[in-house]
């Protein structure tokens, strides 16, 4: 049915309509002062997201642009790396780090399992000499729906003493608690079209005093991305270029409606509605593909074996007009991903598990009494 699509990605996630409606209009100035109003408030806003005194730049470009922005801001050609890779998006990250010269040390885990904080424990330990410049790792590897022990690498790589951490949040920022100051995280990259409710096109680097003290050593190339004159410009409230304008209308409401919500309860929203989808998933007899345990608070994974996967999800699509996602690589019509990552409430988890549920019985598929998911669901949405 047209207009009636439900995005349950894990992004670009639902935009709330006040947050649409600010966008159409026509842009203003960017060196306006309305407009620098605008860039001083949502700055301050990001700091409070971020949990953190840091510096929070806004770059107009997707979330790998941050990504990219972190590694050349703050690293040089043939520095020592050690990127985790347990998916789609740690790939990336040893993708980046090897096209601009960088010497990687990959720490790598199954795909659907964590990495393993030891490992990078081990490595930095031995590396008495401190040739160790950066830790780079994802925190919600959205391809698999793993959330990887970014507080405990990051502790690992504060014992170390010399490398920053760099970490890739664009899943967990407005999902799950990162109080990047408590943590000691150096460098934080996160995308609009997440958590933040917004469409796709800004992305966010914060950036820490310990990743500024290694900007001042950084002699990888950079222009567009160079965060020196984003950091001179949004301290008079502007931006180097031409930012897209109205993206950030869109970003001021929608941090503000975050800001009335609380990030406590933010946080809340996104546990209980993680583990209202995990157990209907499987009280109708569906395999996760992640222990919960390591289950991402913005995506749950989903192995139905001996269904493919794609055809669970186009049944969803055209009857139901849900979109899930579906698994990448080697996990192409193995698993499904289901996106519950911002703008969601109680009813889209609740659609979503019926609506599964219907699929699966539709297709034949279903083996246990019809119902049994969605009241798992439900029974945990009210006990929760
Ligand atoms: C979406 C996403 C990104 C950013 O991808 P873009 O397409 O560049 O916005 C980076 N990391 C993770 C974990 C993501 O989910």
């Amino acid at each position: 049915m047209q207009d009636k699509l439900n995005l349950m990605i894990p992004g670009p996630t639902p935009v709330p309509e006040n947050v649409l409606s600010c966008m159409s209009k026509h842009p203003i100035g960017h060196r306006s002062e309305d407009f620098q109003k605008i860039v001083q408030k949502t700055t301050e806003q990001l700091k409070w997201l971020h949990q953190t005194t840091a510096d929070v730049l806004t770059i107009t470009g997707s979330g790998t642009a941050a990504m990219e922005a972190g590694i050349i801001n703050t690293l040089s050609k043939g520095d020592r790396v050690i990127c985790g890779d347990n998916g789609k998006f740690g790939e990336r990250w040893v993708k980046v780090a090897k096209a601009y010269g960088l010497d990687v040390t990959v720490v790598k885990a199954d795909w659907g399992k964590p990495l393993d904080p030891n490992q990078f424990k081990r490595i930095l330990e031995e590396d008495t000499n401190k040739k160790i410049n950066a830790v780079i790792l994802t925190h919600s590897e959205t391809s698999t729906g793993v959330i990887n022990d970014l507080k405990a690498i990051t502790n690992e790589v504060k014992n170390h003493g010399k490398a920053i951490t760099i970490a890739d949040c664009v899943t967990s920022l407005g999902a799950c608690n990162i109080p990047m100051d408590q943590w000691g995280i150096d460098v934080i990259a996160s995308g609009s079209q997440k958590g933040y409710m917004i469409p796709p096109g800004l992305s966010f680097v914060a950036m820490g005093k310990r990743a500024w003290e290694a900007n001042n050593q950084s002699n990888l190339p950079k222009f567009y991305l160079d965060l020196k004159p984003y950091l001179k410009t949004v301290n008079k409230n502007s931006n180097p270029f031409t930012p897209a304008i109205n993206l950030y209308f869109a970003l001021e409401a929608s941090l503000t409606m975050m800001e009335k919500e609380g990030l406590n309860n933010i946080f809340k929203r996104h546990a209980r509605h993680q583990k209202a989808t995990q157990e209907g998933i499987k009280a109708m007899g569906l395999k996760l593909f992640t222990e919960e345990k390591y289950g991402s608070p913005a995506i749950t994974a989903v192995e139905p074996e001996n269904i493919d996967a794609e055809q669970i999800r186009k049944v969803l699509k055209t009857d139901f007009d849900i979109l899930l996602a579906g698994g990448q690589d080697h996990l192409k019509g193995k698993i499904f991903r289901i996106g519950h990552l911002g703008f969601v409430n109680d009813r889209d988890i609740i659609s979503v598990i019926s609506a599964l549920e219907s699929t699966l019985y539709k297709m034949g598929k279903l083996n246990v009494p019809i119902g049994q998911g969605i009241a798992k669901t439900i029974s945990i949405l009210n006990k929760e």
